[in-house]
């Protein structure tokens, strides 16, 4: 492919939007609801309104709210509206954000500077999360200078372990954190022992809701058993909800909510050295388009509680009807006890190779996401199960049948990537990677081969190369390789 120029004369509207049309022909046919990754999909004239309100707001700037006044109305009113879903009361407060992970960066900068104003004598700052927590801690704690200290989940719930936290507590503790629930397992940890050990330390504690907050406060009012995970809980002063998952708001929005505002105080910048404009930002983004917020608005006035509850108990079902389509498939395993429409699922037959699976699956138009191997739990395939999902369950544990059959079938004639991995000069990929460097992907590409977007073609190898690797030389091959994707070809 020759490298892109800038154009000298532009293009037509009609020709350019065709282009981008085609051009998304190998992303994931997620409008077939066959997708059980990425995609919180709700009804298309429901998506459609979203889209519509989004659209509406494209242009306006939420830089400055004095300047376009209908985008604080439009926060306060989500905000207003989250709070009270998850039992804030008069005093809890929030921002809207980009996305859980900024909501979670925000978090862990506020209980920082929190930290730094009350308590002076903290200087090398620490959190505790459990090893579910989602990796956007890890990435706060990476941006913002912040230890993450991570703790192992008990191994039969996968929930986090309430002693092991605790006893992780020391003088530089500023921030304790659970998940209700946790994505992998979709479990939720014991948000109450940990809060309240929080609270009675005197430290601060984050639910990370992120994915569980539009979905757990309709869950109990269904009646299904959901602890008490929000503001309701003692100790609790900072929760992460997202909208654009179980909210289904089109991406590019999430909250933050605190228990009051004296908290929140320390999530802001202000900055009045420059020239030019004033800078005062409540989140990290600076421009930023008024869209997410608007179709936020729109959903939560359109669907309002009965249409969010009608989601979670179409969700909730079918969970139950893939969970029971499961048990008659003995070469499957479904690990841990899900809240909530989120679950990983592991092989128990040794011919199985779940990689294997999730790439058959691809080829007959599904899409589950793989997951590597990790202290905590063996390779699998994560589900989520969203709105535009709920007809196709049937017939996705039709599919696996028929894909884990022949899986098995062909295992004799043909070697499982495990064994065309061994067969590959034996250790060489260990090797490759002991020593590795970023020209060493050319000889990584040439063994595993490119599809036509330049991605590796087969997915089950890198999957497997990559669960032998440690998590060190993961993140060390994923951001080499990453960095070269991103450039240009
Ligand atoms: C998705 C998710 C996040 C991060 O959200 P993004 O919107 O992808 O940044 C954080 N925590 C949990 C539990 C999640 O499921």
């Amino acid at each position: 492919m020759s490298k892109v120029q800038f154009p000298t004369k532009g293009e037509s509207p009609e020709v350019l939007l065709q282009q981008l049309k085609d051009l998304k022909k190998n992303d994931l046919p997620w409008q077939s609801g066959k997708v059980f990754a990425y995609i919180y999909g709700a009804k298309p004239e429901t998506m459609q309104m979203a889209a519509d309100a989004y659209q509406m707001y494209l242009t306006e700037n939420g830089l400055d709210p004095s300047s376009f006044p209908s985008l604080l109305h439009l926060e306060r009113e989500v905000i207003t509206m989250l709070c009270g879903l998850l039992h804030g009361g008069d005093e809890a407060v929030g921002n809207c954000t980009s996305g859980g992970t900024e909501s979670v960066i925000l978090a862990v900068k506020t209980a920082r500077d929190y930290a730094r104003a009350t308590r002076p004598e903290i200087t090398a700052p620490e959190i505790i999360i459990c090893e579910t927590a989602h990796p956007c801690f890890h990435k706060a704690g990476h941006y913002l200078g912040v230890k993450v200290v991570m703790i192992e989940a008990d191994p039969n719930t996968y929930c986090a372990d309430v002693k092991k936290m605790e006893a992780a507590i020391n003088d530089q503790t500023i921030l304790m954190v659970g998940s209700a629930p946790s994505y992998t397992h979709g479990v939720i940890d014991p948000i109450e022992e940990l809060a309240a050990i929080a609270y009675a330390r005197n430290i601060l504690f984050h639910v990370d809701a992120c994915v569980g907050g539009m979905y757990l406060p309709f869950a109990a009012m269904l009646g299904y058993d959901i602890p008490p995970f929000d503001f309701a809980v003692k100790g609790v002063t900072s929760i992460s909800c997202d909208l654009h998952k179980y909210g289904y708001v089109p991406k590019g929005c999430s909250s933050i909510l605190y228990r009051n505002k004296e908290l929140r105080q320390y999530q802001l910048f202000s900055c009045s050295v420059w020239p030019g404009y004033t800078i005062v930002n409540p989140t990290v983004l600076s421009s930023k388009t008024g869209g997410p917020l608007a179709a936020a608005w729109s959903m939560f006035h359109h669907w309002g509680i009965e249409g969010y509850k009608k989601a979670v108990k179409e969700c909730q079902e079918a969970t139950q009807q893939f969970i029971e389509g499961l048990k008659t498939i003995p070469e499957l395993q479904l690990i841990g006890d899900p809240a909530i429409a989120l679950f990983t699922m592991v092989s128990k037959h040794e011919k199985l190779d779940i990689f294997q699976l999730a790439d058959a699956m691809q080829k007959r138009g599904w899409y589950l996401q793989a997951q590597l191997a990790s202290r905590l739990s063996p390779q699998g395939i994560h589900i989520s199960i969203s709105q535009h999902n709920v007809p196709h369950i049937d017939a996705v544990i039709e599919d696996l049948k028929i894909c884990i059959a022949q899986l098995i079938a062909s295992q004799s004639a043909q070697p499982s990537s495990a064994d065309m991995m061994a067969g590959m000069d034996s250790n060489m990929i260990q090797l490759l990677l002991a020593d590795f460097n970023p020209d060493m992907l050319d000889m990584l590409e040439a063994v595993l081969g490119t599809n036509e977007s330049g991605l590796p073609d087969n997915m089950v190898m890198i999957n497997n190369i990559l669960n032998t690797l440690s998590t060190e030389q993961r993140d060390m091959l994923l951001t080499a390789f990453v960095n070269r994707m991103y450039s240009s070809r």
